[in-house]
């Protein structure tokens, strides 16, 4: 590293120790390096003089030059303010201060030239220029350009560095960083892509030339971001598996083939086949498999989980199903045991509530080899639970399980099991490409043949009345209906008392015996809500009130209808989930988002995502716009990913541009030895030393 970037700050002409301190508490500015990569957010126009005349017909804020004719104070008490007329050769006009009288008072000068920049404002039948940023025109004549504005503190403020103090300083300190600032980017790929040096970039993005110079500079920015961002991803998947060795499947004889030709209830979709065919191709081949495979609600994943699963057990070894919930383990378990029954294999379920009896069986069990296919929830990564061979794990609904998790789970064996991730959230491909940078991505983007996609429609309390004769209807055609309540917490009582006031008014509307109603919510007992579950299941019931407990896990092809209630308290992403639980059977379902008339901007865009849409993916682009990343795969990770101007959404070509360079550069020069590649590996090995080490936390 250069040393001038290195200084600290309080050397910069301007800053002093005490500016140097307040910048490094409220920016986290410390050296000038810190400063150069304190970007402005946006530009304003200092680049030419507008005319009082043109004030009526300018957008936005103007810039003039003329001179000050009159200054006095008006108004007495609160209505005090100090008006000055200002005058250039085509016209004059008011400039008002309502604050800072005094100060402004003592520093505006009649009959004296200056510079002015403001957004005027227009009173009634006059136009008027509040707190215009004024300079005397003497110093300020080499200032014509345009003006980096930068984010500040109220503390900044009070010490002058306000937006243009900031400016003033990056200004400053451009001026000197000819010569001295090291380049991070490869020449061939800047000649490539025609992108600005590392030096260059800071002068534009801080003082640029013209828009186009300082779009081009924040390109670059945006590249090597991403770029670096890909670089370490691809620098991790090569740590934590070293040189990537798994083992290597070769038969699929006895189990795989005869179940894929005799006992598969349907015909595999396309898509299914064809993420076979990867996961064989990744276990075959004798490398390390970490694929994540994302595929709608529905899509069928856990055939493919379960497909793979018999890949293990075909060549002796033993493969294990993880779910997040005991519901879902459990409802796995029972369909997976049915669909095998035919192979006759060992299939296991390891669950918290398994009884230690029970459990020190299967212990031993799974150490001899017996089980060939253990389901469970997390009680699987328990140290006691040892496997005589494992050599394939599934995680379902991957982003519950954390990073360090499926660590874990790669030192059941002496080498790691080959991993596959599924997820029913899918996630952007910008996204996937970047947090899950470490994994390879397989995903079912076709539905089982048959699906109708359900018809979703919003509706509010007006409607109330034409809503439940709707139900009446559907229940008349036989079906089963959803009514689902939010609750965000599971402790919160006020949504539990919403819950339970909407199923007495469901009981009022749909009594007994002509119709049955059930109910489960999250304060309830388990054995308790498996009960109510099951007579829903088992069609006893015709209407189940719940919470989002319906999220994961359940499956009645009855079903055609749902209603949400309060659906703007949802997230984009949970009610795709919750809508996936209709339109599983052969009939057209119904998804009824309800709510009140009012909501907010960013309700409305959800509620009418999902009308508009029943395809998972656009979904997922659409909460990633309005959540952001960091929301979306939860806070802790997209912290690490630290992007200052890039923006996964926005930037998604720019994410598949630079994923490519980085696997082609490191293809190239694993180690990164080539004299052009230096600088490269010594900016990546600061960012690696920064950061833990996910791969080998465990
Ligand atoms: P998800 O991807 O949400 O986990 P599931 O694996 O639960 O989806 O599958 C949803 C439903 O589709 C199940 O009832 C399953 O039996 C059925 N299914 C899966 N694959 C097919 C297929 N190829 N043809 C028809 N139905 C299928
Ligand atoms: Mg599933």
């Amino acid at each position: 590293m250069s040393s001038l970037l290195d200084r600290s700050i309080a050397f910069l002409k301007g800053v002093g120790e005490q500016r140097a301190k307040l910048l490094e508490q409220e920016l986290g500015v410390k050296t000038f390096e810190d400063l150069l990569n304190h970007f402005p957010f946006r530009y304003e126009d200092r680049s030419a003089y507008q005319k009082v005349r043109d004030i009526p017909f300018a957008e936005g804020a103007v810039q003039l030059n003329g001179r000050i004719t009159s200054v006095r104070l008006t108004g007495v008490g609160r209505a005090k303010r100090l008006e000055a007329r200002f005058e250039d050769d085509s016209g004059s006009i008011n400039l008002v201060w309502f604050k800072g009288v005094a100060w402004v008072q003592k520093s505006v000068k009649a009959r004296q030239a200056y510079k002015l920049y403001g957004k005027a404002k227009k009173f009634g039948q006059t136009w008027n220029i509040p707190h215009p940023e004024l300079s005397s025109l003497e110093n300020s004549a080499n200032e014509l350009g345009w003006r980096g504005v930068y984010s500040s503190t109220e503390k900044l403020n009070d010490k002058g560095l306000h937006s243009k103090g900031l400016s003033k300083l990056a200004m400053t300190l451009v001026e000197q960083i000819g010569g001295q600032v090291p380049e991070t980017l490869p020449i061939s790929l800047r000649n490539q892509y025609r992108l600005m040096s590392r030096e260059e970039a800071y002068k534009q993005i801080h003082q640029p030339t013209n828009m186009d110079m300082a779009n081009k500079a924040v390109t670059r920015f945006k590249f090597e971001e991403l770029f670096f961002l890909q670089l370490e991803m691809l620098q991790r998947k090569q740590l934590t598996f070293e040189k990537g060795k798994g083992f290597a499947f070769q038969k699929l004889d006895q189990y795989f083939t005869p179940f894929f030709e005799n006992h598969l209830p349907f015909e595999l979709t396309g898509a299914q086949k064809r993420v076979l065919k990867e996961i064989w191709s990744d276990v075959h081949g004798g490398k390390h498999m970490n694929r994540l495979l994302q595929g709608d609600v529905g899509s069928g994943k856990t055939l493919v989980a379960v497909m793979s699963a018999l890949m293990a057990v075909d060549n002796d070894f033993q493969a294990a199903i993880m779910a997040p919930t005991e519901i879902l383990a459990t409802q796995h378990y029972e369909g997976v045991s049915e669909l095998l029954k035919p192979l006759g294999l060992e299939v296991a379920l390891l669950t918290g509530s398994t009884k230690k009896k029970e459990r020190e069986v299967l212990h031993e069990k799974l150490r001899n080899g017996e089980i060939h296919l253990l389901i469970g929830t997390h009680a699987l990564l328990e140290k006691v639970v040892q496997f005589k061979n494992l050599g394939l794990v599934v995680i379902d609904e991957q982003h519950r399980f954390g990073v360090a998790q499926r660590a874990r789970m790669w030192k059941k064996n002496v080498l790691p099991p080959h991993v596959l991730i599924m997820t029913a959230t899918p996630i952007p491909r910008t996204l996937a490409m970047t947090f899950y940078g470490d994994l390879e991505v397989s995903t079912i983007d076709e539905l089982p043949p048959g699906r109708k996609p359900v018809t979703t429609v919003h509706r509010s309390e007006a409607n109330r009345l034409r809503v439940f004769q709707f139900v009446k209807e559907e229940i008349e055609k036989g079906r089963q209906v959803y009514i689902v309540y939010p609750l965000i917490e599971e402790s919160s009582t006020l949504d539990l008392n919403n819950l339970l006031d909407g199923y007495e008014a469901i009981q009022k509307v749909f009594p007994r015996p002509q119709y049955q109603v059930s109910m489960v919510h999250g304060k309830m007992k388990p054995a308790e809500k498996d009960f109510e579950m099951q007579r829903f299941v088992k069609g006893e019931t015709q209407i189940l009130v719940a919470t989002t407990v319906i999220e994961v896990g359940v499956n009645v092809p009855n079903a055609s209808l749902m209603i949400i209630e309060n659906s703007e308290r949802f997230g984009l992403s949970q009610l795709h989930q919750l809508r996936g639980r209709v339109g599983r059977g052969a009939e057209q379902s119904y998804c009824i988002l309800m709510s009140s008339v009012k909501l907010s901007n960013d309700a409305k865009k959800r509620i009418s995502t999902m009308v508009k849409t029943n395809d998972g993916f656009v979904i997922a682009e659409e909460d990633l716009k309005l959540r952001g990343p960091g929301d979306v795969m939860g806070t802790q990770q997209s912290g690490d990913l630290n992007l200052k101007l890039a923006d996964l959404s926005r930037d998604a070509q720019l994410v598949a541009l630079t994923r490519k360079e980085a696997r082609a550069l490191i293809e190239r020069d694993s180690l990164l030895q080539a004299p052009e590649n230096t600088q490269v590996r010594e900016k990546l090995n600061v960012i690696l030393r920064s950061k833990p080490n996910w791969g080998k936390i465990a």
